[in-house]
């Protein structure tokens, strides 16, 4: 049977933190979902389009990945994709006490669905998206810090 998950967020934008976890992943799944979470009360600089649209440019070259949004619940996308797991990153201890909290409320709704955690690599520990859009807006070359698709569609939108 293949091992699927589910690798949900917000993604405005996907950055090389973003990517990372999604690589190591790979070495544990057979495929990987990353899922575009629609939250209606949430501000985001990216449309849900142009977050979906970045993300396939990043992974087109990544057979086992496939890219999708949903307006739903993670785990409730998990079980009709039969998915098994959902993937999460922690950079901070700061992160721990919301993907704690996340982590239950996910187990509450499917206590079949896992939430498997991976630790950010140290030279990707202070990414965030928001600190990325900070550094971008102030002059500060990010190159290194996202996928090449992320670099265009930041041009396009902060003319
Ligand atoms: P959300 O709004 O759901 O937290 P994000 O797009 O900010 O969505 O992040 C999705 C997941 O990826 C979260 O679990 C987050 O902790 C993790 N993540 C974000 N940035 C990094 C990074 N630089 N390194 C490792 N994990 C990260």
């Amino acid at each position: 049977m293949k091992r699927i998950a589910v690798y949900p967020g917000s993604f405005d934008p996907i950055t090389n933190g973003h990517m990372d976890i999604l690589k190591r992943a790979l070495d544990i799944f057979d495929e990987v979902i990353i899922l575009v979470a629609i939250a209606a009360d949430k501000k985001t600089f990216f449309t849900i389009d142009e977050r979906v649209e970045m993300i396939r440019e990043a992974t087109k070259s990544m057979p086992h990945v496939s890219v999708d949004a949903t307006k739903g619940l993670s785990v409730h996308y998990a079980k009709k994709h039969q998915a098994t797991a959902l993937v999460r990153g922690l950079r901070a201890v700061s992160d721990f006490e919301y993907e704690f909290k996340l982590a239950a409320g996910n187990n509450y709704v499917d206590p079949d669905i896992e939430v498997v955690f991976f630790m950010a690599k140290s030279q990707y520990n202070f990414l965030a998206s928001s600190t990325l859009k900070e550094l971008y807006i102030e002059g500060v070359d990010i190159s290194p810090l996202v996928p090449a698709s992320v670099i265009g569609a930041l041009k396009k939108k902060h003319k």
